[in-house]
């Protein structure tokens, strides 16, 4: 009974003491228990974004001090991997990366010597994808004005066409098997779309996105729209978890989501009555609610309309250049297409979890043929079916007289131009052409 007393007294002091063995060692392992283990800076024309990746969820504060121009972050219990000696050697608002004192030994103060003063935006990430733990800084210029192109289209007569390259920065989009990034493709083919669209007389081009960096969703069709841009062309790369589906395919937004975002713009018509660009004058103007719905119904038809045209004419040329996983426009709910008021399509032009699609999407001649397919339908649309002012509608059409033995399929073939557009021109119901019939041709250059 004794001993037994005796072995328990021993149990729990015993116990006491791996338990504050335990909590001690619990206390050390806290002091630094996080690490940030990378560090990346992404400058964008109006901000730059500067990623911490962390192991676990970041214990942080931040303040700014001027003169110089700071921003100062402490992460608490936290010890820094990186090298910052040249973190900032590439961004323009951040002059240099540097540790500074801490009041606590277990925690890092990391100082950016900023340029200027900015707008700061500061949060945490949770983990997604192939990355974990993330605080994001977002500096942003102060009032810069957008660079607007000036409305040209009344002198030049020029249809705009915004190119927008999908993701980027941060977001990498999908990562085929051989480690091709969908954001590099996009891009790519992005800039080869925006040279051939320059060298056509009646176009220019916009670019949404011009480098490697992240451009919010919301903040791609306001860009659209602050630009002028006529129509939104937006660049993907499609995947799928196993290696099967291949080939490229054209979206449009769905009617339903076009007809909720409209539903949501009339709320607040008189706020964001710019959104429908040339009609939103008309309808702020207006207080007559069934007029503004006529007015916005009509945009978002045409928006539409154009949005079909574009889509069935580029699906007619990239079939020429390669395989089409859908040859009808798709119907889509993607975020960059629901501004209804920009008639826009999106274009996935293969996909890189297949092993020769991701092959052929790295290869720039075959960038080169899906942006020149791209190219040539929305200029074949556009010449077809000109915007009133541009210099589409001034060069007009050239006549063609049907001889023996030619057919709808040969001509549309010879002058490079779908069937449905040689059609909808001409309005005709079915394919039979009657020999010494006058057919008006787009002057596709
Ligand atoms: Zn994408």
């Amino acid at each position: 009974m004794r001993l037994l007393s005796l072995f328990f007294i021993r149990l729990i002091w015993f116990t006491i003491a791996v338990a504050s063995l335990t909590v001690n060692n619990a206390a050390a392992a806290n002091a630094t228990k996080n690490s940030i283990d990378g560090i990346r800076v992404w400058p964008a024309p109006e901000n730059t974004r500067i990623v911490f990746d962390l192991k676990s969820k970041p214990d942080y504060k931040y303040f700014s001090l001027s003169n110089p121009n700071r921003l100062v972050i402490d992460f608490n219990k936290t010890k820094n991997s990186v090298a910052l000696k040249n973190l900032a050697s590439h961004d323009p608002r951040i002059k240099l990366f540097r540790t500074s004192h801490s009041k606590e030994n277990s925690s890092i103060r990391l100082v950016l010597e900023l340029a200027k003063s900015y707008k700061l935006s500061v949060f945490p990430l949770a983990p997604a994808g192939q990355y974990g733990n993330r605080l994001v800084v977002d500096l942003y210029d102060k009032n810069k004005p957008v660079k607007v192109v000036s409305k040209p289209k009344i002198s030049l007569g020029d249809i705009i066409i915004g190119i927008d390259a999908g993701h980027g920065g941060e977001d990498p989009g999908s990562i085929g098997v051989k480690g091709t990034y969908e954001k590099r493709v996009t891009l790519a083919i992005a800039k080869k779309l925006q040279r051939l669209i320059n060298k056509e007389k009646g176009m220019k081009a916009v670019m949404i996105r011009s480098g490697d960096y992240y451009v919010d969703l919301n903040r791609r069709t306001s860009l659209a729209r602050k630009k002028h841009v006529d129509f939104l062309v937006s660049i993907h790369a499609d995947a799928f978890r196993t290696p099967g589906p291949s080939g490229a395919s054209v979206w449009v937004v769905t009617k339903k989501r076009a007809e909720s975002e409209l539903s949501r713009w009339l709320l607040k018509r008189e706020q964001k009555s710019e959104l429908l660009g040339g009609g939103g004058g008309v309808i702020k103007n207006t207080s007559d609610s069934h007029l503004a719905l006529a007015l916005a119904d009509m945009s978002k038809e045409h928006s539409l309309g154009v949005s079909f045209g574009v889509a069935n004419e580029v699906i007619s040329q990239l079939r020429k250049v390669t395989k089409m996983h859908k040859k009808t426009p798709q119907n889509g709910n993607f975020a960059v297409l629901k501004s209804s008021d920009i008639p826009s399509i999106l274009v996935e032009t293969g996909f890189i979890s297949n092993h020769n699609e991701e092959k052929n999407l790295t290869w720039s001649k075959h960038q080169q043929l899906l942006a020149s397919a791209i190219h040539r339908g929305i200029r074949n649309h556009f010449m077809a079916h000109p915007l009133t002012g541009s210099y589409f509608a001034a060069v007009g059409y050239k006549s063609h007289k049907v001889r023996s033995g030619e057919s709808l399929s040969a001509l549309a073939q010879r002058y490079n131009i779908s069937m449905a557009t040689l059609k909808s021109v001409n309005k005709l119901k079915s394919n039979a052409l009657r020999i010494g019939q006058t057919l008006k041709i787009p002057r596709t250059g």
